[in-house]
């Protein structure tokens, strides 16, 4: 309520993107470079994101998360992708990790860890790739054994963002035959270890991964060596046993509208970038967007734009209405990420040199937008999802 009038939903969300759009535009984009270029972590930005509640986006509040719906958590995702892709990413495998304890945790394990993860002060990531296995996550060797009251890890584990900073880890290990009905199969353990590079108890940062872009939050390999867990951390307790996959492929189905909304803002900032720049610089005696080759350049990727938000929008509206999603996430992260690697390019040409020198952002988004056609499964991956939504419709 605000001057006796009841504010909806609506109103909320919309308040709530407008104070992260003039943060944004103030204390994202002109400072974004001194982080990403040195790979230096954006602590103040990190909390002032935990100050508007985005740790807890997408947290029920009955945990204290700000329960937002997938539309508006896509449009957070945008404007902070809008200004810096990697902010994206360092709550985005938090809450595919907040998301499983929320979707299948019991009663006990979810007021365990997602109150603390909704304030931000408990981070999570998520585990599932290794170094032999990433598409087919089927095939991953990372192994949990139960010993009494509790479970045994062994494994080497790859590319997992947040993995340092985090204190609970979504982890997905095979466990051996003899356990249940679905023995053999992929479970989740939601790890707790010590945030910071030592590790702790067996679990060891192994390396951190230098990167193209993408940089800025830490993606490291993470060893287990006899890591001990409760069982009480088997996410879904007995239920849980070879559930894990299944169970991370549904996260990861919204996790692929949130890398589509990621490929969108990233593809709006190139836009931005390249009609800016077109109107201001001139070549053979007037503003090159005057040349006819530039403008249509620009028609195309407005137009290409307003597809990969409209795609993503209407995925996050499925998705809110309780709809089944896999095509229609699988359609929206395919297109906005060949989107927004097309139109990184298409802005860095229309910068000419300038494109290819670091005092533009344009640069930043080249480097950026390919990991949105790899991550949380490739474009070929999107395409045997969306092919086979299709032929399994009649
Ligand atoms: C910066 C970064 C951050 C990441 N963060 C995380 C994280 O936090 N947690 C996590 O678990 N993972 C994370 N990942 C891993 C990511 O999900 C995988 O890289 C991705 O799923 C692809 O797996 P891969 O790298 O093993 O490639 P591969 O599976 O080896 O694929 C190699 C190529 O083969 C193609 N291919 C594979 N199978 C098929 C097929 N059946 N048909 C056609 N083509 C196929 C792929 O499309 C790709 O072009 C991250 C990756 C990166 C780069």
């Amino acid at each position: 309520m605000r001057n006796g009038i009841v504010m909806t939903e609506i109103d909320v969300a919309d308040e709530m993107l407008s104070s992260l759009r003039n943060w944004v535009e103030a204390e994202v984009i002109p400072h974004a470079s001194e982080f990403e270029l040195p790979d230096e972590y954006p602590t103040a930005m990190a909390s002032q994101m935990a100050h508007f509640g985005l740790f807890g986006a997408t947290i029920s509040s009955e945990f204290g998360g700000l329960d937002l719906d997938n539309i508006t958590y896509a449009r957070v995702i945008e404007e902070l992708s809008r200004g810096w892709m990697s902010l994206a990413g360092i709550i985005n495998s938090h809450l595919i990790c907040a998301k499983l304890i929320s979707k299948f945790g019991s009663e006990e394990q979810k007021l365990r860890w997602l109150p603390s993860m909704a304030t931000g002060e408990l981070r999570g990531c998520f585990s599932l790739s290794e170094p032999d296995s990433g598409s087919d996550a089927a095939a991953l060797r990372c192994r949990a054994e139960r010993d009494g009251g509790e479970w045994v890890i062994n494994g080497t584990k790859m590319w997992v963002t947040n993995g340092e900073k985090a204190g609970v880890v979504a982890l997905l290990a095979r466990v051996p035959d003899g356990e249940n009905e679905n023995s053999g199969g992929i479970t989740c353990f939601i790890v707790e270890k010590v945030p910071g590079k030592e590790g702790s108890g067996g679990i060891t940062i192994s390396r951190k991964i230098d990167k193209l872009g993408y940089r800025g939050l830490e993606t490291v390999e993470m060893s287990y060596v006899d890591h001990r867990v409760r069982h009480d951390q088997l996410l879904g307790d007995d239920e849980g046993i070879g559930n894990g996959l299944r169970w991370a492929l549904s996260a990861l189905e919204l996790g692929r509208i949130n890398v589509a909304a990621r490929g969108v803002g990233v593809a709006q900032a190139a836009y931005d970038a390249a009609l800016a720049y077109a109107k201001e610089r001139e070549a053979f005696g007037r503003p090159i967007s005057q040349h006819q080759a530039i403008a249509f350049k620009l028609a195309e990727m407005a137009t290409k734009l307003e597809a990969a938000r409209l795609l993503t929008y209407e995925a996050a509206r499925k998705a809110d209405a309780g709809e089944r999603v896999d095509l229609a996430a699988g359609m929206a992260k395919l297109f906005a990420s060949e989107t927004a690697s097309e139109l990184a390019l298409d802005a860095m040409r229309i910068h000419g040199g300038n494109g290819f020198s670091t005092e533009y952002p344009v640069e930043r988004y080249y480097r950026d937008a390919p990991l949105m056609i790899i991550g949380e499964g490739t474009s070929e991956i999107q395409k045997l999802v969306i092919s086979r939504a299709l032929l399994a419709e009649d």
